[in-house]
């Protein structure tokens, strides 16, 4: 049975669209090789970080879920005092909760609590299991001092 012409044109293969690749990489902890489609100058570093989010092993899963926890988690600091926020906090203050949350998720921190004056506090801390908790808390309590 012949096919038409237009299918014939879509069964061949493809070039890959503009600007990206197939790569092969090897899963960090099980070795295993994959393909992932990326940008075009992807160092092989980044490609094996991708095939290896991708991997079904345990190790690599475990590893998937902490990477996605501190993006989370990152995004939320982001959301709750960053830039974009209704009160923003300095720049500063904000890489210290960032950089917290890599320390919690290494397990070197259980978590910090910052006192960013004006009532505004600030706590990062490890919860119970593996989540990560973000809170901001504002007192209006107003103290007057002569
Ligand atoms: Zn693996």
């Amino acid at each position: 049975m012949k096919k038409k012409g237009s299918e014939e044109m879509q069964n061949e293969p493809r070039e890959m669209p503009d600007g990206l690749e197939s790569q092969t990489g090897y899963c960090k902890f099980c070795g295993q090789a994959g393909i992932v489609h990326t940008l075009v100058g992807w160092s092989q570093g980044q490609v094996n970080e991708a095939v290896t989010c991708q991997c079904k092993c345990e190790e690599s899963k475990k590893y998937a879920e902490s990477k996605e926890r501190v993006q989370k988690t990152k995004n939320r600091i982001m959301e709750l005092f960053g830039s974009g926020s209704e009160k923003a906090v300095d720049e500063r203050t904000v890489d210290i909760m960032l950089l917290a949350v890599d320390a919690i998720e290494a397990k070197e921190l259980k978590g910090i609590s910052l006192d960013i004056g004006q009532g505004v506090k600030a706590k990062v801390y490890k919860m119970a299991k593996e989540s990560i908790k973000v809170e901001r808390s504002e007192t209006s309590k107003k103290i007057f001092e002569e």
